[in-house]
């Protein structure tokens, strides 16, 4: 472990305007970290996305969203810096690099097109903010993540390659912090060892900066959000929540399991391995403790509610009237590691195997010509899934009442129910 070396983490919703990166740089300048990971700003992410898919139709909307892009960057950056700053030039390069993309006609391989341009919302925002603490008189390197991070070509979900990674990590990025300079790195996106721009999955910065905690041997990571920190329900839904102040790697790797938003999913598993503490602080009240994950032992939580939306309910029924078995088992599951199907309940019976989950990349209602002849497949979509860990009696009966409860589960004290919303 490195004995003082610190990361940071800030996501969009920390980065969306000018008072905002104004309010991260002071925090930059005020606790010094060593390495700090950067989102998007705002909701770049998702205007990226609807610019990606209108360049896949061939839609006119592509120049509206893009202009929308490119002058909200520029407005960001002259509100922080000088007109005289080279990182205007960067930024126009950037645009640059996609405009060439754009011009192009869309490749047939969707995902590896989405990966080309995902990126930029990440590559622009840290460029501005290295620019901004340099104007500050910081001490500070960009770095970026592609020449670090490197995966698999399964875009959209890059696979670490963790030896690569490890090397450059060490080779790059350790100079820079033992010469006393504060590391930009952008989250979300690695390379593949071709040069290609990879992303690791939405919401993947979390990961990004677990990734180089791991292989730096940080002495701790810290994830800025706009909470006190994690609570044991999501505080924009659920009034009465509590925050929880501590929580064990293996409660966090639970919560993520089942759908916690506040943090990736992937994220615990690299801290874990090296023991590494992950702490989730609020970037707007710095000097709250907020919550601290680390190897813990026991503790006592309170029932800790994840609530997921849009989720799609899938009964699959064999049409011979045989059992559901291994083999129908691997098939079904493989056709969902194809389409990007993301399980998050299932539940079998000797005739019916229901698996409640999300489709993000595919039409999920193509699946019941997918899975014919053998199979007959009802489809059910718009569904909620609520998990709750460590439940009372009390609180599982009154989550049930006025929704329409479709299937419910129970494994190890967690519960699990799938249920329609009751329109008023
Ligand atoms: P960012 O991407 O900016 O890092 P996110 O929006 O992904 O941040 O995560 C912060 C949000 O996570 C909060 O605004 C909150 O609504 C949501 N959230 C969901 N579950 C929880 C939870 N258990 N505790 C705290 N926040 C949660
Ligand atoms: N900007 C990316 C996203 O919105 C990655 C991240 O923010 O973690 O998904
Ligand atoms: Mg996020």
């Amino acid at each position: 472990m490195n004995s003082e070396l610190k990361v940071f983490k800030f996501g969009g919703a920390s980065l969306k305007d000018t008072a905002s990166f104004l309010n991260v740089a002071n925090i930059l300048k005020t606790q010094t970290p060593d390495v700090v990971v950067l989102s998007a700003s705002g909701k770049i992410t998702d205007k990226l996305e609807s610019l990606i898919q209108a360049y896949h139709k061939k839609s006119i909307e592509q120049q509206d969203i893009w202009h929308d892009i490119k002058s909200y960057h520029i407005a960001l950056a002259a509100s922080l810096l000088d007109q005289t700053d080279e990182v205007f030039d960067v930024i126009n390069d950037l645009f640059v690099e996609i405009d060439w993309v754009l011009d192009e006609e869309p490749g047939a391989d969707f995902n590896y097109c989405y990966d080309q341009i995902i990126g930029i919302g990440e590559l622009l925002s840290t460029r501005i903010m290295h620019a901004l603490l340099l104007k500050l008189n910081m001490k500070a390197v960009w770095i970026d993540a592609r020449d670090i991070i490197t995966t698999d070509d399964n875009y959209r979900e890059g696979w670490v390659f963790w030896n690569e990674t490890d090397v450059k990590c060490k080779k790059v990025i350790e100079p820079h912090i033992a010469n006393g300079s504060l590391v930009i790195i952008p989250g979300f996106i690695g390379s593949t060892i071709d040069n290609n721009t990879v992303s690791l999955g939405r919401e993947g910065s979390d990961y990004s900066a677990a990734i180089l905690s791991h292989c730096l041997n940080a002495h701790s990571l810290t994830i800025w959000k706009d909470v006190a920190g994690v609570y044991n329900a999501d505080p924009r839904f659920f009034t009465d929540a509590v925050l929880l102040p501590v929580i064990s790697y293996q409660e966090a790797i639970e919560m993520t399991y089942y759908g916690a938003k506040v943090i990736h999913l992937k994220t615990i598993k690299p801290l874990k391995a090296k023991n590494i503490p992950l702490k989730v602080k609020s970037f707007i009240q710095p000097e709250l403790e907020g919550t601290f994950f680390g190897g813990i032992e026991k503790v006592n939580y309170p029932p800790i509610i994840i609530k997921e939306s849009n989720q799609i309910l899938l009964t699959i029924e064999p049409k011979d009237y045989s059992f559901i078995a291994e083999k129908d088992l691997s098939f079904i599951f493989n056709v969902f590691h194809e389409i990007g199907f993301q399980v998050n309940f299932m539940q079998n019976t000797g005739l019916h195997l229901c698996i409640c989950g999300s489709c993000p990349f595919f039409d999920a209602n193509q699946l019941e010509q997918i899975l014919q002849p053998n199979f007959a497949v009802s489809i059910q979509n718009n569904c909620n899934l609520m998990t709750i860990r460590h439940y009372t009696n009390e609180l599982k009966i009154k989550m049930m009442e006025n929704v329409q409860v479709l299937v419910i589960g129970d494994v190890n004290g967690t519960f699990q129910m799938i249920y329609m919303d009751i329109a008023k």
